[in-house]
């Protein structure tokens, strides 16, 4: 019925109980689900979730937040999105959070790392999985200077404009649980807006756990209370919103039903 658009199978906290993770999908009719890759070290072992288990599929790319981490180039990200399963590039985008004493124009490593992820998405026709954090103007004028590609601005944080912004030039628009945070309530307003056949629904896990599970460990078993959370916030039932979110997660990653 739902489907988790993306998720972090390999970190700590789920990459040891895979069996448990889906069992508590299935009981909660979350039928799939995308794991994202944020390093090409990962690559492997995300990549091998995808291709146990065909309700599974996988990402390749390198999150901004990664230094110290092996450079993504074109011919890299291209070869791996080659491989059987892998149905996006990413998760990337700019992340000008944690500067940590640096200015934004020191994150100029971020901003080619981030062009080189759209210009494989864009040779190798697959959509972006971008992530944004206190960097939108640069994440939309970046996209706008390089040109034509589909994707999804993922957990999204960000305003109603950034959000018309990203629709305009053809994004699908993914809430995670942060909508059913009690200080969300700016958010909730976006999730009322974005149009039903581009919005997307996530976990981000191990990462925030919607209510009320706010603070555990995350799962994509939980993405139905996102589900059931924006539905109540559209005024449509979980089945309607259940039904829409896949079909947009199947037209977007070109994927079919497990
Ligand atoms: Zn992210
Ligand atoms: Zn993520």
């Amino acid at each position: 019925m739902y489907v988790d658009s993306h998720c972090h199978l390999t970190f700590e906290g789920l990459a040891d109980r895979i069996d448990e993770v889906r069992a508590a999908m299935a009981a909660a009719r979350v039928d799939r689900a995308l794991v994202i890759c944020t390093t090409l070290e990962e690559f492997s072992r995300v990549h091998a979730l995808a291709m146990a288990y065909d309700n599974f599929w996988c990402s390749a790319g390198v999150h901004p937040d990664n230094e110290g981490v092996r450079e993504p180039s074109l011919e890299d990200l291209l070869e791996l999105a080659a491989r059987p399963r892998v149905v996006a590039i990413g998760e990337t985008g700019l992340d000008y959070y944690r500067l940590a004493g640096r200015s934004i124009d020191d994150m100029h490593w971020q901003r080619e790392r981030f062009r080189i992820h759209i210009r494989a998405a864009r040779t190798c026709a697959k959509p972006l999985v971008i992530h944004t954090r206190s960097a939108s103007v640069d994440t939309l004028a970046i996209l706008r200077e390089e040109g034509t590609v589909r994707g999804v601005f993922h957990c999204f944080t960000e305003t109603a404009a950034v959000a018309r912004a990203a629709l305009d030039l053809g994004f699908y628009i993914s809430f995670s649980g942060i909508v059913t945070f009690r200080n969300a309530e700016d958010l909730r307003d976006v999730a009322r807006f974005v149009p039903l056949d581009r919005l997307l629904i996530e976990t981000d896990s191990p990462y925030l756990a919607p209510a009320p599970f706010r603070g555990k460990t995350n799962q994509p078993a939980y993405v139905a209370h996102v589900g059931a959370a924006v539905a109540a916030l559209r005024g449509i039932t979980p089945e309607a919103l259940a039904g829409a979110t896949s079909a947009n997660f199947e037209r977007l990653f070109e994927v079919k039903a497990a």
